[in-house]
């Protein structure tokens, strides 16, 4: 399974809810474990496979999930500045507020309903990729002028790639 990149539609299109969790569903995690894991990535969304469906998994500090229509339930006022990227924006990464503490509800591959509680990279993880289930990316996050630096920079890698 390819991961979408910038420019995509998929990635800005609001996922939809998952109803019953079948062979289908399984077989979807799979795959997108098996995209996050050839990537290195620390997380996944559905949308980033091409997937407009409400699932995540983390992969942070030895703590690994499956989260099929997961709902943030709580994120901090404490924010702090970390540098973050995406597998679907290959290459670059800007520092982003996030969140310290952000708690996260959804539904296990066995049906069963579980609360996450994240600080420090787990938090930052599960607000990235909520992001991604409501069509959005980290440099929407990034004030304009930073936002397009990082385009740039990120167009001229994908054209020195291509070429
Ligand atoms: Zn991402």
């Amino acid at each position: 399974m390819e991961i979408r990149t910038y420019g995509d539609p998929t990635l800005r299109r609001p996922a939809e809810p998952v109803g019953a969790i079948d062979d289908e569903i399984r077989i979807l995690c799979e795959r997108m474990v098996e995209a996050m894991l050839r990537a290195n990535g620390a997380g996944l969304a559905a949308p980033q496979i091409g997937v407009s469906k409400r699932i995540i998994i983390l992969d942070v500090d030895g703590e690994f999930h499956v989260l099929v229509n997961p709902e943030l339930i709580e994120t901090s006022d404490e924010v702090e500045e970390i540098s973050e990227g995406c597998l679907s924006v290959p290459g670059v990464d800007a520092a982003v507020g996030r969140a310290t503490r952000a708690v996260v509800e959804g539904t296990t591959l066995d049906g069963e309903t579980v609360r996450i509680e994240g600080e420090g990279m787990l938090a930052r993880a599960i607000q990235h990729e909520m992001d991604h289930l409501n069509g959005g990316l980290f440099l929407d996050r990034l004030s304009p002028a930073r936002r397009q630096s990082l385009l740039k920079e990120y167009q001229r890698l994908q054209r020195e790639e291509s070429s």
